[in-house]
Protein backbone atom coordinates (compact mmCIF):
# COMPACT_ATOMS: atom_id res chain seq x y z
CA UNK A 1 0.00 0.00 0.00
CA UNK A 2 1.57 3.37 -0.86
CA UNK A 3 0.70 6.71 0.54
CA UNK A 4 0.70 10.01 -0.13
CA UNK A 5 2.03 12.18 2.97
CA UNK A 6 2.11 16.05 3.54
CA UNK A 7 5.66 16.36 1.49
CA UNK A 8 3.69 14.94 -1.80
CA UNK A 9 6.11 11.86 -1.52
CA UNK A 10 4.85 8.44 -2.32
CA UNK A 11 6.01 5.91 1.25
CA UNK A 12 5.55 2.53 0.04
CA UNK A 13 5.21 0.06 2.45
CA UNK A 14 8.67 -1.43 3.32
CA UNK A 15 8.62 -5.07 4.35
CA UNK A 16 12.20 -5.37 5.46
CA UNK A 17 11.95 -1.84 7.54
CA UNK A 18 8.67 -3.40 8.97
CA UNK A 19 10.18 -6.60 10.11
CA UNK A 20 13.01 -4.64 11.50
CA UNK A 21 10.79 -2.58 13.12
CA UNK A 22 9.12 -5.80 14.49
CA UNK A 23 12.74 -7.02 15.78
CA UNK A 24 13.83 -3.74 17.81
CA UNK A 25 9.84 -3.73 19.57
CA UNK A 26 10.16 -7.37 20.44
CA UNK A 27 14.07 -6.67 21.74
CA UNK A 28 13.14 -3.88 23.86
CA UNK A 29 10.06 -6.19 25.31
CA UNK A 30 12.02 -8.76 25.94
CA UNK A 31 14.68 -6.59 27.63
CA UNK A 32 12.82 -4.71 30.27
CA UNK A 33 10.91 -8.05 30.94
CA UNK A 34 14.30 -9.36 31.98
CA UNK A 35 14.92 -6.26 33.94
CA UNK A 36 11.80 -6.82 35.66
CA UNK A 37 11.90 -10.53 36.52
CA UNK A 38 16.04 -9.69 37.41
CA UNK A 39 17.24 -12.14 34.26
CA UNK A 40 20.20 -9.61 33.94
CA UNK A 41 23.64 -10.56 36.15
CA UNK A 42 26.57 -8.96 37.03
CA UNK A 43 29.78 -11.38 36.46
CA UNK A 44 33.41 -10.28 37.71
CA UNK A 45 36.79 -9.93 36.25
CA UNK A 46 40.07 -10.58 38.63
CA UNK A 47 42.46 -7.37 37.93
CA UNK A 48 45.75 -8.33 39.57
CA UNK A 49 48.68 -6.63 40.56
CA UNK A 50 51.37 -8.18 38.55
CA UNK A 51 54.26 -8.50 40.87
CA UNK A 52 52.50 -10.62 43.41
CA UNK A 53 49.78 -11.79 40.83
CA UNK A 54 47.35 -10.79 44.06
CA UNK A 55 43.57 -9.49 42.87
CA UNK A 56 43.32 -5.89 43.64
CA UNK A 57 39.94 -5.28 42.00
CA UNK A 58 37.46 -6.47 39.45
CA UNK A 59 35.78 -5.47 36.54
CA UNK A 60 31.99 -5.94 36.37
CA UNK A 61 30.64 -7.41 33.46
CA UNK A 62 26.67 -8.04 32.61
CA UNK A 63 25.52 -11.01 31.36
CA UNK A 64 22.12 -12.09 30.41
CA UNK A 65 20.05 -15.20 31.92
CA UNK A 66 18.34 -16.21 29.30
CA UNK A 67 15.27 -19.12 30.29
CA UNK A 68 15.89 -20.58 26.66
CA UNK A 69 19.01 -18.89 25.49
CA UNK A 70 21.15 -19.68 28.36
CA UNK A 71 24.03 -17.13 29.78
CA UNK A 72 23.90 -14.22 26.81
CA UNK A 73 27.75 -12.44 26.32
CA UNK A 74 27.00 -8.51 26.21
CA UNK A 75 27.79 -8.33 22.53
CA UNK A 76 25.04 -10.17 21.83
CA UNK A 77 22.57 -7.64 23.80
CA UNK A 78 24.29 -4.67 24.34
CA UNK A 79 24.11 -2.63 21.00
CA UNK A 80 20.37 -3.55 20.70
CA UNK A 81 20.35 -1.75 24.42
CA UNK A 82 21.92 1.15 23.93
CA UNK A 83 20.00 1.93 20.49
CA UNK A 84 16.35 1.49 22.53
CA UNK A 85 18.10 3.98 24.71
CA UNK A 86 18.04 1.35 27.94
CA UNK A 87 21.00 1.09 28.56
CA UNK A 88 20.84 3.92 31.20
CA UNK A 89 18.22 2.06 33.02
CA UNK A 90 20.69 -1.20 32.80
CA UNK A 91 23.59 0.33 33.40
CA UNK A 92 22.31 1.90 36.38
CA UNK A 93 21.40 -1.74 37.69
CA UNK A 94 25.08 -2.75 37.23
CA UNK A 95 25.77 0.14 38.91
CA UNK A 96 24.56 -0.56 42.10
CA UNK A 97 24.71 -4.22 42.14
CA UNK A 98 28.81 -3.83 41.83
CA UNK A 99 29.24 -1.54 44.25
CA UNK A 100 26.76 -3.46 46.75
CA UNK A 101 28.96 -6.10 46.08
CA UNK A 102 32.36 -4.01 46.24
CA UNK A 103 31.11 -2.86 49.79
CA UNK A 104 30.83 -6.59 51.10
CA UNK A 105 34.66 -7.02 49.59
CA UNK A 106 35.73 -4.19 51.07
CA UNK A 107 34.97 -5.74 54.90
CA UNK A 108 37.62 -8.06 53.82
CA UNK A 109 39.48 -6.58 51.88
CA UNK A 110 39.65 -2.98 52.52
CA UNK A 111 40.57 -0.93 49.15
CA UNK A 112 39.24 -3.50 47.00
CA UNK A 113 38.69 -1.74 43.60
CA UNK A 114 35.13 -1.63 41.18
CA UNK A 115 35.44 -1.20 38.23
CA UNK A 116 32.63 -0.55 36.61
CA UNK A 117 31.79 0.08 32.04
CA UNK A 118 29.92 3.38 31.25
CA UNK A 119 28.38 3.56 27.85
CA UNK A 120 27.93 6.48 25.43
CA UNK A 121 24.56 7.00 26.12
CA UNK A 122 25.01 6.98 29.79
CA UNK A 123 28.09 9.41 29.97
CA UNK A 124 25.55 12.18 27.74
CA UNK A 125 22.57 11.12 30.01
CA UNK A 126 22.00 14.59 32.04
CA UNK A 127 21.39 12.40 35.39
CA UNK A 128 24.20 10.08 35.13
CA UNK A 129 26.50 12.29 37.80
CA UNK A 130 23.36 12.60 40.31
CA UNK A 131 22.83 8.99 39.60
CA UNK A 132 26.19 8.26 40.37
CA UNK A 133 26.40 10.04 43.51
CA UNK A 134 22.84 8.39 44.75
CA UNK A 135 24.17 5.06 44.16
CA UNK A 136 27.37 6.27 46.45
CA UNK A 137 25.15 7.04 49.27
CA UNK A 138 22.86 4.22 48.95
CA UNK A 139 25.51 1.80 48.83
CA UNK A 140 28.18 3.03 51.19
CA UNK A 141 30.51 2.91 49.02
CA UNK A 142 34.14 4.97 49.53
CA UNK A 143 34.13 6.40 45.78
CA UNK A 144 38.06 6.08 45.96
CA UNK A 145 37.65 2.66 45.15
CA UNK A 146 35.06 3.00 42.22
CA UNK A 147 36.61 3.19 38.45
CA UNK A 148 34.10 4.37 35.73
CA UNK A 149 35.46 3.04 32.31
CA UNK A 150 34.67 4.30 29.00
CA UNK A 151 35.92 3.88 25.52
CA UNK A 152 38.07 6.42 23.62
CA UNK A 153 35.21 6.63 20.66
CA UNK A 154 32.92 7.27 23.50
CA UNK A 155 34.89 10.19 25.18
CA UNK A 156 36.17 11.61 22.30
CA UNK A 157 32.76 11.79 20.31
CA UNK A 158 32.23 15.39 22.67
CA UNK A 159 35.77 16.08 23.58
CA UNK A 160 34.34 19.32 25.60
CA UNK A 161 30.93 18.09 26.81
CA UNK A 162 33.08 14.62 28.08
CA UNK A 163 35.52 16.24 29.67
CA UNK A 164 33.00 18.73 31.44
CA UNK A 165 30.84 15.58 32.73
CA UNK A 166 34.12 13.56 33.34
CA UNK A 167 35.65 16.58 36.05
CA UNK A 168 31.68 16.53 37.36
CA UNK A 169 32.37 12.82 38.22
CA UNK A 170 35.82 12.96 39.72
CA UNK A 171 34.68 15.43 41.75
CA UNK A 172 32.33 13.23 43.44
CA UNK A 173 35.82 10.93 44.10
CA UNK A 174 35.32 8.36 41.61
CA UNK A 175 38.36 7.66 38.94
CA UNK A 176 37.60 7.06 35.32
CA UNK A 177 39.93 4.99 32.92
CA UNK A 178 40.16 5.02 29.10
CA UNK A 179 39.05 1.13 28.36
CA UNK A 180 40.66 -0.49 25.20
CA UNK A 181 43.21 1.74 24.69
CA UNK A 182 45.06 2.29 22.00
CA UNK A 183 42.41 1.61 19.22
CA UNK A 184 41.57 4.70 18.60
CA UNK A 185 44.99 6.12 18.04
CA UNK A 186 44.07 9.71 16.60
CA UNK A 187 42.91 10.73 19.77
CA UNK A 188 46.51 10.82 20.98
CA UNK A 189 46.45 14.85 21.02
CA UNK A 190 43.17 14.90 22.70
CA UNK A 191 44.35 12.96 25.63
CA UNK A 192 45.03 15.49 27.88
CA UNK A 193 42.23 17.05 27.54
CA UNK A 194 40.47 14.54 29.38
CA UNK A 195 40.62 14.08 33.33
CA UNK A 196 41.73 10.28 33.31
CA UNK A 197 43.19 8.47 35.87
CA UNK A 198 43.65 4.82 34.41
CA UNK A 199 44.34 3.14 30.85
CA UNK A 200 43.41 -0.12 30.30
CA UNK A 201 45.03 -1.16 27.25
CA UNK A 202 43.59 -3.01 24.64
CA UNK A 203 43.64 -6.75 24.22
CA UNK A 204 44.93 -6.30 20.81
CA UNK A 205 48.19 -5.24 22.08
CA UNK A 206 48.80 -7.86 24.81
CA UNK A 207 48.53 -10.36 22.44
CA UNK A 208 50.42 -9.58 20.03
CA UNK A 209 53.07 -9.25 22.27
CA UNK A 210 55.18 -12.57 22.10
CA UNK A 211 56.78 -11.52 18.92
CA UNK A 212 58.99 -8.81 19.20
CA UNK A 213 57.53 -6.24 17.03
CA UNK A 214 54.14 -6.63 19.15
CA UNK A 215 55.95 -6.21 22.16
CA UNK A 216 57.40 -2.85 20.84
CA UNK A 217 54.19 -1.45 20.24
CA UNK A 218 52.62 -2.38 23.45
CA UNK A 219 55.99 -0.53 24.72
CA UNK A 220 54.82 2.15 22.99
CA UNK A 221 51.39 2.48 24.18
CA UNK A 222 53.20 2.06 27.78
CA UNK A 223 54.95 4.59 26.66
CA UNK A 224 52.44 7.21 26.00
CA UNK A 225 50.25 5.94 29.32
CA UNK A 226 53.45 7.24 31.31
CA UNK A 227 53.73 9.98 29.50
CA UNK A 228 50.15 11.34 30.55
CA UNK A 229 50.24 9.99 34.31
CA UNK A 230 48.00 7.33 33.73
CA UNK A 231 48.29 4.30 35.38
CA UNK A 232 48.15 1.44 33.10
CA UNK A 233 46.39 -1.81 33.31
CA UNK A 234 47.05 -4.81 30.26
CA UNK A 235 43.40 -6.13 29.65
CA UNK A 236 43.72 -9.75 27.59
CA UNK A 237 46.79 -11.43 28.94
CA UNK A 238 46.35 -14.91 28.01
CA UNK A 239 49.89 -16.90 28.67
CA UNK A 240 52.52 -16.42 31.22
CA UNK A 241 54.42 -15.55 28.12
CA UNK A 242 52.76 -12.16 27.70
CA UNK A 243 52.39 -11.81 31.99
CA UNK A 244 56.21 -11.88 31.89
CA UNK A 245 56.86 -9.32 29.16
CA UNK A 246 54.09 -6.96 30.73
CA UNK A 247 56.24 -7.23 33.85
CA UNK A 248 59.71 -6.18 32.23
CA UNK A 249 57.75 -3.49 30.64
CA UNK A 250 56.67 -2.31 34.42
CA UNK A 251 53.22 -2.37 34.01
CA UNK A 252 51.80 -3.27 37.23
CA UNK A 253 48.27 -4.19 36.77
CA UNK A 254 46.76 -7.03 34.62
CA UNK A 255 43.60 -8.43 33.70
CA UNK A 256 42.95 -11.92 31.63
CA UNK A 257 41.94 -15.42 31.14
CA UNK A 258 45.42 -16.13 32.48
CA UNK A 259 44.34 -15.26 35.63
CA UNK A 260 40.83 -15.70 36.10
CA UNK A 261 37.73 -15.22 33.94
CA UNK A 262 34.28 -13.08 34.55
CA UNK A 263 32.98 -15.42 37.44
CA UNK A 264 29.60 -14.70 39.27
CA UNK A 265 30.42 -12.75 42.77
CA UNK A 266 30.85 -16.13 44.77
CA UNK A 267 33.58 -16.94 42.56
CA UNK A 268 35.21 -13.81 43.46
CA UNK A 269 34.76 -14.27 47.06
CA UNK A 270 36.16 -17.87 47.26
CA UNK A 271 39.18 -16.67 45.34
CA UNK A 272 39.40 -14.14 48.32
CA UNK A 273 39.41 -16.26 50.71
CA UNK A 274 41.85 -18.36 49.32
CA UNK A 275 43.95 -15.91 48.87
CA UNK A 276 43.36 -14.37 52.36
CA UNK A 277 44.43 -18.59 53.33
CA UNK A 278 47.87 -17.86 51.66
CA UNK A 279 48.91 -14.49 52.38
CA UNK A 280 48.47 -15.77 56.53
CA UNK A 281 50.62 -19.14 55.19
CA UNK A 282 53.25 -17.05 53.85
P1 LIG B 1 35.58 -4.51 28.08
O1 LIG B 1 35.08 -3.50 29.03
O2 LIG B 1 36.81 -4.20 27.33
O3 LIG B 1 35.71 -5.85 28.94
C1 LIG B 1 36.67 -6.84 28.71
C2 LIG B 1 36.12 -7.96 27.86
O4 LIG B 1 37.21 -8.82 27.51
C3 LIG B 1 35.11 -8.84 28.58
O5 LIG B 1 34.20 -9.36 27.60
C4 LIG B 1 36.00 -9.98 29.10
O6 LIG B 1 35.28 -11.17 29.35
C5 LIG B 1 36.94 -10.14 27.95
N1 LIG B 1 38.21 -10.73 28.34
C6 LIG B 1 38.83 -10.67 29.54
N2 LIG B 1 40.00 -11.31 29.54
C7 LIG B 1 40.16 -11.81 28.29
C8 LIG B 1 41.20 -12.59 27.66
O7 LIG B 1 42.21 -12.95 28.24
N3 LIG B 1 41.00 -12.90 26.34
C9 LIG B 1 39.88 -12.52 25.66
N4 LIG B 1 39.77 -12.89 24.38
N5 LIG B 1 38.89 -11.77 26.23
C10 LIG B 1 39.03 -11.43 27.52
P2 LIG B 1 32.62 -9.31 27.83
O8 LIG B 1 32.27 -9.61 29.24
O9 LIG B 1 32.00 -10.16 26.76
O10 LIG B 1 32.27 -7.79 27.58
C11 LIG B 1 32.45 -7.21 26.32
C12 LIG B 1 32.26 -5.73 26.36
O11 LIG B 1 30.91 -5.40 26.68
C13 LIG B 1 33.10 -5.03 27.44
O12 LIG B 1 34.43 -4.86 26.99
C14 LIG B 1 32.35 -3.74 27.60
O13 LIG B 1 32.70 -2.84 26.57
C15 LIG B 1 30.91 -4.17 27.37
N6 LIG B 1 30.25 -4.35 28.68
C16 LIG B 1 30.21 -5.43 29.50
N7 LIG B 1 29.47 -5.19 30.61
C17 LIG B 1 29.03 -3.90 30.49
C18 LIG B 1 28.22 -3.05 31.30
O14 LIG B 1 27.75 -3.40 32.40
N8 LIG B 1 27.97 -1.79 30.83
C19 LIG B 1 28.49 -1.35 29.65
N9 LIG B 1 28.21 -0.10 29.24
N10 LIG B 1 29.26 -2.11 28.86
C20 LIG B 1 29.54 -3.37 29.28
MG1 LIG C 1 35.88 -2.39 30.44
MG1 LIG D 1 38.42 -3.23 27.59
MG1 LIG E 1 36.88 -4.36 25.01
Amino acid sequence: RAKLDGGGTVRRFDPELFALEEQRRKAEGDILRALDVGEFEVHYQPIVDLDGEHTVGVEALVRWRHPERGLVPPGVFLDMAESLGLLPRLGGWVLEEACRQAVNWQRQFPGFEMNVNLSASQLTNPHLVAEVRAILERTGLDPEHLVLELTESVALTDLVESARVLSELKSLGVRIALDDFGTGFSSLSHLSALPVDVVKIDRSFVQAMPDSGGASVAEAVLHIARTFNLAPVAEGVEDAAQAEWLRELACSRAQGYHFARPMPALGVTELLDRQADRDICA
